[in-house]
């Protein structure tokens, strides 16, 4: 049997996704009920925090993202700006 040779960076979170093989849809729902489905796999997901940090550093509008949806990752985004600069 042939040797597998590795041709990605072992260092990209997404490999160790939970949601790697599911339909990007299940992330982007319409509804409360949905966004629900999206945070149980999230909940259980080895890279929750890497993914979480992501969208917020990139500003990923839509969707939920490390187990928050656009609106908790929102309130998230002020609460460490008002951290920072109460910090300053
Ligand atoms: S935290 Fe959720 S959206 Fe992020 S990689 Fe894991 S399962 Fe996917």
């Amino acid at each position: 049997m042939p040797e597998t040779v590795m041709t990605y960076d072992p260092d990209d979170w997404r490999l160790g996704a939970a949601c790697r093989d599911l339909d990007t849809a299940v992330f982007f729902p319409e509804s409360e009920d949905g966004a629900a489905v999206a945070k149980a796999v999230c909940a259980a997901c080895p890279v929750r925090g890497a993914c979480l940090e992501f969208a917020l550093v990139t500003r990923q509008d839509d969707g939920v993202w490390g187990g928050l949806d656009e609106n908790e990752r929102r309130r998230l985004r002020r609460r460490r700006q008002d951290a920072a600069r109460r910090a300053a």
